[in-house]
């Protein structure tokens, strides 16, 4: 896990300050990378400038769309609070 830039999930507006990588938990999210929400399970894009935003529905791979589909939170089964 990695602690970044404090922002807000475009789907929930929760405050999100740290990532973690599929594949590499310290990896930094750079340009173009997508981001799954911890609390609502939405998939947004990285942006050069740092921000993110909700990626549209066609730009979604299939790997990153079956990560959200069964991300507990996309089924409102989460226990998490924020
Ligand atoms: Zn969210």
């Amino acid at each position: 896990m990695r602690f970044v830039k404090a922002h807000s999930c475009p789907g929930c507006h929760a405050q999100h300050d740290a990532v973690s990588g599929w594949n590499n938990p310290d990896a930094m999210p750079k340009a173009g990378d997508f981001s799954i929400c911890l609390y609502c399970a939405i998939v947004t894009i990285y942006c050069a400038d740092g921000t993110m935003r909700v990626a549209a529905d066609d730009e979604i791979p299939d790997p990153v769309r079956l990560l959200a589909a069964t991300h507990p939170t996309a089924h409102g089964t989460s226990k998490l609070k924020h």
